[in-house]
C-alpha cells in the first residue's frame, strides 16, 4: 500500500506527523496532490480539544492542489489541472444546498464542513474530495497558489460577514477582531462599499493591516474602551452593520452595544458554552435588530468568484502569509501559529 506524510489529530494537545495510506478514489471523487494548504484557527481549536474530531483523523481544510486521479462520474476535469477546493464541500444537490445553504448540506448543522471534520483534510500529500464536480475550482494560470490560499476558508468566511450582515453603500461598519478572518471581513465591508469602517484588536501589526485592507479608523482594546470609542466616532449614532469574528461572550456583546436601531449582527466567531443577550444592550428584543450567523461558504461557484476578486486586484491578500514551512515541519508551524509567535497571520505549508 503506497503511504503518504499527513498531519494528523491524535489527541487533545497533539497534532503530529504521521504516515497514512493515500486514499483510494471512489465514485464522484477526485484525488489531489496538495501543492500548498494552510492551517487555521479552527484546526487550533481542534487541536486543544475545544471542537471534537476522531483520534487518527487528517486536519486541514484548504486545500490549493493538482488533480492526480479521477474516480467514476466526475465529468469536466482533466489530470494536472490545478483547482482549489472550499472548506466546506457541499454535495449540490440536497435540498438545503439547492436551498442555498450548501454550508449545512445534509441537513445537519455544519454537514458542508467535511474536510478534517468528518473525513481526511488536506494537511497531507494528497486529499480526497468529495462530490468533486461541486467543488474542484480551476485556478487562472496567472494566480499563484499563494494568491488563492485564502479563497477556501478565511476569504470566503471574512467576506460572508460582510455579505450577510447586507452591508450598504454608505453603511458604517464595526468590526471586532482582526485575525485573519476579521481582516478579510473588513476588505468584504470595503468592498461592499462601507464608507466608515471601524476595526477593532489589541494587536497593532494587525490593526496596521486593517487600515491596509480598508480600515478607516482602528481602536486597540487595550488602551482604549471599544464601545465607547466607536460611539463616538458615530457621534453616538452607533453602526449600521457589526462584524463579530472572534466568538466570546465580550465581543458578541459589544457588537451589540454599538449596533444602531435595525442595525445588523453579523456573527463569524465560533461560541462555546453559553452566550447571552443583555437586555438593554437589545432594547429589550424591541430595536429591530437583526442578527445573522453564517458559516464558510463553499462549493467552486463561490471560489471562481473569490478567485475573480484576486485576480481583479481590489483586494490583495498576499500579506496575509506571514510565514512559510513544509508539511515535514508541520508541527513546528502549529506552536507557532497556536501561540501566535513572530506577529504570524497565516502559514502556507508545501507538502
Ligand atoms: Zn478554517
Ligand atoms: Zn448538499
Amino acid at each position: 500500500m503506497k503511504t503518504m506524510k499527513a498531519a494528523v489529530f491524535v489527541e487533545p494537545g497533539r497534532i503530529v506527523l504521521g504516515e497514512k495510506p493515500v486514499p483510494t478514489v471512489g465514485a464522484e471523487e477526485v484525488l489531489l496532490k496538495v501543492n500548498t494548504t494552510t492551517i487555521c484557527g479552527t484546526d487550533v481549536h481542534i487541536l486543544k480539544g475545544e471542537y471534537p474530531v476522531e483520534p487518527g483523523l487528517i486536519v486541514g481544510h484548504e486545500p490549493v492542489g493538482i488533480i492526480d486521479q479521477i474516480g467514476p462520474g466526475v465529468a469536466g476535469y482533466r489530470v494536472g489541472q490545478r483547482v482549489i477546493v472550499g472548506a466546506i464541500t457541499p454535495c449540490g444537490q440536497c435540498n438545503f444546498c439547492l436551498d442555498g445553504h450548501q454550508a449545512q448540506c445534509g441537513g445537519k448543522p455544519m454537514g458542508g464542513w467535511r474536510f478534517g471534520n468528518t473525513i481526511d483534510g488536506c494537511q497531507a500529500e494528497y486529499v480526497l474530495v468529495p462530490h468533486a464536480i461541486a467543488n474542484l475550482a480551476p485556478v487562472p494560470d496567472e494566480l499563484t497558489d499563494e494568491e488563492v490560499l485564502m479563497c477556501p476558508d478565511i476569504m470566503s468566511t471574512g467576506f460572508s460577514g460582510a455579505e450577510n450582515g447586507q452591508i450598504k453603500i454608505g453603511d458604517v461598519v464595526a468590526i471586532f477582531a482582526q485575525g485573519p478572518i476579521g481582516l478579510c471581513a473588513t476588505a468584504g465591508a470595503k468592498l461592499k462599499g462601507a464608507t466608515l469602517i471601524i476595526a477593532v484588536d489589541g494587536i497593532e501589526e494587525r490593526l496596521k493591516m486593517s487600515k491596509r485592507l480598508g480600515a478607516d479608523a482602528v481602536v486597540n482594546y487595550k488602551e482604549t474602551e471599544p464601545v465607547k470609542a466607536i460611539l463616538d466616532l458615530t457621534n453616538g449614532r452607533g453602526v449600521d452593520v457589526a462584524i463579530e469574528a472572534l466568538g466570546t461572550q465580550g465581543t458578541f456583546e459589544s457588537c451589540l452595544r454599538v449596533l444602531r436601531p435595525g442595525g445588523v449582527l453579523s456573527s463569524l466567531g465560533v461560541y462555546s458554552g453559553k452566550l447571552s443577550l443583555p437586555a438593554d444592550a437589545f432594547a429589550a428584543g424591541l430595536g429591530d435588530h437583526k442578527i445573522v450567523t453564517t458559516l464558510c461558504p463553499g462549493g467552486k461557484e463561490r471560489m471562481r468568484r473569490l478567485m475573480n476578486v484576486v485576480a481583479s486586484g481590489r483586494v490583495d491578500l498576499k500579506p496575509l502569509v506571514t510565514h512559510r514551512f513544509t508539511l515535514d515541519q508541520i508541527e513546528e508551524a502549529y506552536y507557532l501559529f497556536a501561540n501566535q509567535r513572530d506577529g504570524v497571520l497565516k502559514v502556507a505549508i508545501t507538502p
